[in-house]
């Protein structure tokens, strides 16, 4: 009788065992986190400072050291090692206290600021230093949200350090992140001009648009203003379609966009836990276009009302725009896109509620030249790829007949292609082949 010897690799076994280094991380994080709520009820008062630096820069420093070591114990054969059997990133209760503490931290923000009045004072001489003025909630958030992305960034540049994609995308999302959500807004109000958004154009940053927004930019007579102005519109009808054309909504959702950084940083480790049901697809496309809709008409309404002096649709068309703003912008993409990824993956946003998404993949569908070719005959039924697609694409189904993906929910992310253990997916742009 034959007598068969399975040898396990050794990162697949040590790669359960924390080194020191990552314990230290894990109490670190665990400390920052108990100064974070202890703060927030005014026991650090007297010393402000001290109060920011240890909640945010400590568990900062302690979620790179819990998450860097592991990230370089990953190979390219190795990525997926482990993860489903993680509680944190497999729904189990440490997953599930995560997304309720997370879900909690948005409600506070949204409906009851005057619970984080403590937190906020300590963030004001940042705010003094970088803005000119006082900190509030949304300076807050912004800064939560921009270290966020720049403690996973680094996490994911070591953990995907293999691929130039994964690198270049990384890098692109830390510094539109950093630079464009964070500090450009913040010197822009230093001086005395409006805190404008320069990579977030309509549908998504959906007031830029509106007359009222517009006419107000284009009235204040600053160049800079004015430029804005003309920005928005010519990215919002004309770059976004052409860009769209060329590279697919890839050029945007993971590349530029603040809800796709959070969601390629912070979201990477819960990507596997998006439904991949035929059921979640068909609400998915209702949804989403659902909310495209929506927007587009009360945008189409705010404009007739403008032209012909408020006599169209009076107060509906304002009553409609608050209703979107306050489901849609705060409930939706806050409350439920961030606070449920421990549960329902990344990308809840991005699939089920952002109508930018909608209208980049109706342009990816239909007129663009961006694909995910599959090499059929090399694909062994493995199934990574559809594990770990963060919009729930079905990807094996596609790899296994051979047939190149062109789906409207696709953001480019490429992690398919990188989980591939056999090299069956690619991600092209090229004019194609006839
Ligand atoms: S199909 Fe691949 S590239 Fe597209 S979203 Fe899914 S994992 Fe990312
Ligand atoms: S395409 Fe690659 S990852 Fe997907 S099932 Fe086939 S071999 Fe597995």
């Amino acid at each position: 009788m034959n007598i068969v010897t399975l040898t396990i690799p050794q990162e697949v076994v040590q790669s359960n065992v924390p080194s020191w280094l990552e314990r230290l991380g894990a109490a670190l994080t665990t400390m920052g986190a108990i100064v974070f709520v202890l703060g927030s009820t005014g026991a650090f008062e007297t010393v402000p400072i001290l109060y920011s630096v240890i909640s945010l820069i400590v568990s900062g420093v302690g979620i790179l050291l819990l998450t860097v070591p592991a990230g370089l114990r990953v190979t390219s054969s190795s990525m997926n090692t482990n993860v489903m059997r993680s509680p944190v990133r497999r729904r189990g209760l440490a997953g599930w206290s995560l997304g309720v503490a997370l879900t909690l931290f948005y409600i506070l923000l949204y409906w009851f600021p005057e619970t984080l009045v403590h937190v906020v004072a300590s963030l004001e001489p940042l705010s003094r230093l970088i803005r000119n003025s006082p900190a509030d909630r949304w300076f807050l958030y912004g800064t939560l949200y921009t270290l966020a992305v720049l403690v996973f960034g680094v996490r994911m540049l070591v953990r995907y350090r293999h691929s130039r994609y994964h690198l270049l995308r990384t890098v692109s999302l830390i510094t539109a992140q950093l630079v464009f959500a964070y500090l450009l807004p913040s010197f822009l109000a230093a001086m005395g001009e409006p805190e404008l958004y320069v990579h977030y154009f309509w549908p998504l940053k959906y007031d830029y648009i509106f007359p009222s927004s517009l006419s107000s930019m284009w009235s204040s007579g600053e160049g800079l203003t004015q430029f804005f102005a003309v920005w928005t519109v010519a990215m919002t009808v004309v770059i976004t379609p052409i860009l769209t054309y060329f590279y697919g909504k890839r050029w945007y959702c993971s590349w530029i966009c603040g809800c796709g950084a959070l969601a390629e940083t912070v979201g990477d480790p819960f990507r596997q836990n998006a439904d991949t049901s035929l059921r979640a697809w068909k609400i998915e496309r209702w949804m989403v276009h659902g909310v495209l809709l929506f927007i587009t008409v009360v945008t189409v309404m705010l404009w007739l009302d403008h032209v012909y002096d408020n006599v169209v649709f009076g107060s509906l068309a304002q009553r409609l725009k608050d209703i979107y703003g306050f489901v849609i912008g705060a409930m939706f993409s806050g409350v439920i896109g961030v606070g449920f990824y421990p549960i329902f993956g990344s990308r809840v946003w991005c699939r089920f509620g952002c109508p930018m998404a909608a209208y980049l993949g109706i342009l990816q569908k239909y007129m663009s030249r961006f694909r995910i070719t599959t090499n059929g005959g090399q694909c062994i039924s493995c199934g990574n790829c559809s594990t770990y697609c963060e919009m729930g694409i079905d990807v094996r189904a596609y790899a296994q007949r051979g047939e190149n993906i062109v789906r409207a929910s696709c953001v480019g992310c490429g992690v398919c292609a990188s989980v591939c253990p056999r090299g069956v997916l690619r991600l092209e742009s090229g004019a194609k082949q006839r």
